[in-house]
């Protein structure tokens, strides 16, 4: 049997503010991960330690980035928010607290789409369709300090603590291990564009923790096998839709909770399922003259079906009453009572007359609760995408193979081990900690402007909608634009706006190659004219001579793109040379080492090094005179050894100091050898 894994991410980055979340301390967090380092206890103040009587102040750019977050993930973000207190006791954690959100976080509901069109990875399972990662909130916390276990005791560096950490938590929509790495990766990259972190997994700016299941179904559905159908229902489909989300929710929450909680779950998976609905629809139904209209129906889904969320030992027939009463007046043609307080989900349909067809006996209608959600494992210590990527396939396949042997999942904290390339026991859960969350009371609430706050002039606030058109383009859309705009292959427009420096980069020379090329000559048209019917061709050889070429050279140099001397400009007439052949590649590859070395522009160094191309070059003669002194070779060539024009075109590299076209001379080759 195969199990479908559901996956849950939780993610800390911290943010690269100049100072800490609640007081002037610098943050440096780039160092305390780093081979450098920074002296122990170097930045820190009696705020950031806990001194009696501090008190804390929070940094305004720390919400705005987790705002600009929030924006980028398509996240609502509140109207007014506050800190909370997160109260548990260990030495890396000064206050004995940390002051975290709880129950108001910064940004909720939000999503990344991960498409196989625009990440390019082929390999993966669901290449091709694109997948939502819904965002469940972002909210800002503080970091804590740094234990070093020594043989003698612990140290503890409190440069860390009270660093602004943004946590961001997904819903569990995530399939593979592939899939968690590139939803990583991604994020990584609308951080960076956002420059509001670096987001180093391997400086632990970035501490990614999965939570996986197991399910040997998709979702819960309800079992409809034992009914026929050939029986006319009213709202057959929608009905049973409808009941296996009830089913879905019963068997994951189970019947402990109270009705608002079964509520804001419904509402929860109807949003999901892109299901339209209303809640707390207001009834109003009439007797005589008189109007009851303190009346509410839970939901009313797509316009069809009433339900009537219950908490109770059982659903009595004046519920049954009331929920016809209801669909009756709002002339609805079903409605569903359900009752979670069961063990079993109880539940009763009821049909509007006026609707009413032929109605089945519900009770043949079978729910199939067996496939619950399986128990659910949290994996931490996660440092580098691989980590992340791997640790989940792994625990996949061990979850599988206690659930074959028949065992039961135990429900605990895994670590990775990466030399093992295992997840191993880190402690066993034995119920969620009591935070004993409570509205940090020396920090005022925090207000925000959007479209939908009126705010004083001489309010606090925080300006959203300003934060909002002031987003650089989005690196999903970046890639889009690279591709569709300027020609990019996949692969090449994936790594060139990973990086903010080199998409900038790229953007220039694509510019000045418009006029390179009608400056070459060689094309007929504008130079738009000229750019569209080249662009596939030239943005192959930018992307290779780019990403290659020279990151090679630059990697080569512990150099990056900033840091690169040769203009855009120069670049461009570099790659306009390459596609006009005026450079052999072989030639090229030093043309461009010496324009990084000097920064000069390709066509000089060409004059001056003698590195040009075919122009003055007789090609035709050469190849002649080659054949002519190579008569035994010749004759091997012509007998089948084709793999002799390696040794012709190396002759001609050779004879002509690499300024000859490798392409262009075995043509020269085979037409006269044939
Ligand atoms: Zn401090």
């Amino acid at each position: 049997m195969s199990y479908k894994p559901t996956i849950g991410m939780e993610i800390h980055v911290e943010l690269k503010t100049a100072t800490k979340m609640f007081c002037g301390c610098l943050n440096e967090n780039e160092k305390i991960g780093s081979a450098e380092g920074l002296a122990p206890n170097k930045n820190v103040c009696p705020v950031c330690l806990a001194h009696p009587g501090t008190m804390p102040v929070p940094n305004v750019e720390a919400i705005k980035s987790v705002i600009k977050a929030g924006l980028a993930l398509n996240c609502q973000i509140a109207e007014k928010s506050k800190f909370d207190r997160k109260q548990y006791f260990y030495p890396d954690l000064p206050k004995g607290y940390q002051i975290s959100q709880y129950d108001e976080p910064l940004c909720q509901n939000g999503q990344v789409e991960l498409s196989g069109k625009n990440i390019g990875d082929d390999s993966r399972a669901f290449a091709g369709n694109s997948h939502l990662i819904r965002i469940k909130r972002i909210h800002l916390e503080e970091d804590t300090g740094k234990l070093s276990h020594i043989s003698d005791g612990t140290l503890v560096d409190y440069n860390r603590a009270g660093v602004p950490l943004m946590e961001l938590v997904t819903e569990p929509d995530i399939e593979s291990g592939a899939e968690a790495k590139e939803f990583c990766q991604e994020l990584q990259v609308i951080f960076r564009e956002l420059e509001i972190a670096d987001a180093n997994m391997e400086k632990g700016q970035m501490r990614c923790e999965v939570n996986i299941s197991l399910s040997n179904e998709p979702r819960i559905k309800a079992n409809v096998s034992r009914m026929d159908d050939k029986t006319e229902i009213v709202l057959k489909d929608e009905s049973y839709e409808l009941m296996g989300l009830l089913f879905e929710i019963h068997t994951k929450l189970g019947s402990i909770y109270k009705e608002i909680n079964y509520q804001d779950a419904i509402e929860e998976v109807l949003k999901r399922e892109k299901i339209s609905y209303v809640r707390e629809k207001q009834i109003i139904l009439k007797f005589n003259d008189l109007e009851l209209s303190n009346l509410f129906a839970d939901f009313i889904v797509d316009n069809k079906i009433l339900i009537e969320v219950k908490v109770k030992n059982f659903i009595t027939n004046d519920d049954v009453r009331q929920t016809s009463r209801y669909i009756k007046s709002e002339n609805l043609p079903l409605g569903i009572v359900v009752n979670f307080k069961k063990e079993k989900l109880e539940y009763k349909r009821v049909i509007n007359p006026a609707f009413e067809k032929f109605e089945n006996n519900s009770s043949s209608f079978v729910a199939n609760s067996r496939s619950a959600l399986g128990t659910k494992v949290e994996i931490k210590n996660l440092n580098s995408f691989r980590a992340v990527e791997r640790a989940i396939d792994y625990e996949i396949k061990r979850q599988t193979g206690i659930l074959e042997a028949g065992e039961k999942v135990v429900q605990e904290t895994r670590g990775w081990d990466e030399t093992k390339g295992e997840t191993f026991s880190q402690r066993v859960k034995e119920g969620s900690a009591d935070y004993r969350y409570f509205p940090e009371p020396d920090i005022p609430p925090l207000k925000f402007k959007t479209q939908l706050t009126e705010l004083k002039d001489n309010e606090n606030f925080i300006d959203v909608e300003k934060i909002k058109q002031e987003l650089p383009e989005m690196p999903m859309k970046k890639r889009q634009r690279f591709m569709d705009e300027y020609g990019f292959a996949l692969v090449d427009a994936k790594i060139i706006t990973a990086a903010p420096e080199l998409a900038d980069y790229a953007e220039n020379v694509i510019s000045e190659l418009h006029n390179w090329l009608l400056d070459s000559g060689q094309f007929e048209g504008t130079a738009e004219e000229i750019w569209n019917n080249n662009r596939e061709k030239v943005a192959k050889l930018v992307g290779g001579w780019l990403i290659n070429k020279l990151g090679g050279l630059l990697a080569a140099r512990k150099l990056s793109y900033v840091e690169n001397t040769i203009t855009a400009e120069n670049f461009a007439e570099f790659v306009t040379m390459i596609f006009t052949r005026r450079v052999s590649s072989t030639n090229a590859n030093k043309l461009l080492e010496r324009m990084l070395e000097t920064g000069g522009d390709p066509s000089s160094i060409l004059e001056d090094e003698d590195l040009g191309g075919g122009d003055n070059l007789d090609l035709n003669k050469l190849v002649e005179e080659i054949i002519n002194k190579n008569p035994d070779t010749v004759a091997q060539f012509k007998n089948g050894k084709t793999a002799l024009m390696k040794f012709f075109i190396g002759q001609i590299m050779k004879e002509s100091k690499g300024k000859a076209d490798p392409v262009e001379a075995e043509n020269l080759f085979l037409q006269k050898l044939s």
